[in-house]
């Protein structure tokens, strides 16, 4: 990270505002891997829970503070525990996963006059979709254009449709749902190496399974999933309404 000279641009204090806005008051806020977690306390209260011994998770609070310096909201830093965080690399990178997955599993239903957990939620339905390419910032701070995804969820108590970024749902699923792909024709799991060997000495990889490129019957495929080799399965078929 380039730690000297950076300044939000109005795209990050907007994006950033947005963000904020649709967390209720009481939610956490854990912006994704700095090892940070605030809490919205107020319409425009932001309170510092933790952050971690890191040179990055505190260069990552000092963008947030500046972030919000020019708006009206305010960011409550007294009352945060410091975390430290383990020597192993391996071992704190489990912990802050963990960690992340805590959060996620608070997350609810964006209708707020629902409180059903999105962890709840039948997860393999949600539907890979693409937003096409977007304006985004790579490390270096430099403009570039990224393909954006979501995933589309519905909520099986009040049925409102939502969308969440592709790494939220990975927290909510884990690896079994992140590596999978449903299609209207089907569904493909992304196979390992030791499942790929067994299907193919089993004599059953050209029926079952197939590689994935960029698209698939017109369709794109996921960024994560291009390149893999897959499990291929078509829905179960339909005979007098689905099984609740
Ligand atoms: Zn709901």
């Amino acid at each position: 990270m380039n730690t000297e000279n950076w300044e939000p641009t109005s795209e990050d204090i907007e994006w950033t505002l947005g963000h904020l806005t649709g967390i209720r008051i009481g939610g956490v806020w854990a912006p994704g891997g700095t090892g940070l977690e605030y809490e919205r306390t107020g319409d425009e209260e932001l309170t510092l829970r933790r952050i971690t011994q890191h040179p990055e998770s505190g260069e990552m609070h000092r963008r947030v503070l500046a972030t919000l310096e020019s708006t009206d909201w305010i960011v409550e830093e007294s009352q945060a525990e410091m975390v430290v965080p383990s020597l192993n690399p391996q071992e704190a990178q489990f912990q802050e996963l963990l960690r992340q997955q805590e959060i996620a599993a608070q997350w609810d239903c964006p209708n707020v006059e629902c409180d059903h957990k999105l962890v709840d939620m039948p997860l393999e339905d949600g539907m890979w979709e693409t937003q096409g390419m977007q304006a985004a910032l790579d490390d270096e701070g430099k403009g570039v254009e990224i393909e954006r995804w979501v995933v589309s969820l519905e909520c099986d108590e009040c049925s409102t449709q939502f969308q969440i970024d592709p790494q939220d749902y990975g927290l909510l699923g884990g690896d079994d749902l992140f590596f999978q792909w449903r299609t209207p024709t089907g569904t493909f799991t992304v196979l390992t190496r030791e499942q790929v060997v067994d299907l193919v000495d089993g004599g059953v990889a050209a029926e079952m399974c197939a590689p994935l490129g960029s698209t698939h019957e017109g369709e794109p495929v996921p960024p994560h999933i291009r390149g893999t080799y897959c499990l291929f399965a078509k829905p179960p078929s339909d005979s007098g309404g689905e099984e609740e």
